[in-house]
């Protein structure tokens, strides 16, 4: 009978090895998918796939999108252009969006 507990115990041991190794193989795939997702979208709009461009608007450093127009903004860049002049660009554009929905609503 002593067999027997010993290859059930080595079973065991296989099962979890087979199992560890079958997770780590998962995270190694994982990884590489991430690291080939990053390098390919880095730089790149997410929109379009297009590259985009660096550009300066109003002093603030923000990315464009030469294809389909898009702007990104930096944690703090929609902060310093409204900031900047917030009675003129930031308000005319904050109350046509309000005009925008009032339209749509009527
Ligand atoms: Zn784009």
């Amino acid at each position: 009978m002593a067999n027997a507990w010993e290859e059930r115990k080595k079973a065991l041991e296989n099962e979890y090895f087979h199992k560890k190794e079958n997770e780590l193989l998962d995270k190694m795939k994982h990884d590489a998918q991430e690291t080939l997702i990053q390098g390919c979208c880095k730089g790149r709009c997410p929109k379009c796939g297009d590259e985009i461009e660096p550009m300066t608007f109003r002093g603030v450093p923000l990315d464009k999108c030469p294809s389909c127009g898009g702007i990104w903004l930096g944690p703090n860049d929609l902060k310093m252009l409204a900031e900047k002049d917030h009675r003129t660009w930031f308000d005319r554009w904050f109350h046509a969006e309000q005009e925008e929905t009032t339209d749509q609503e009527v």
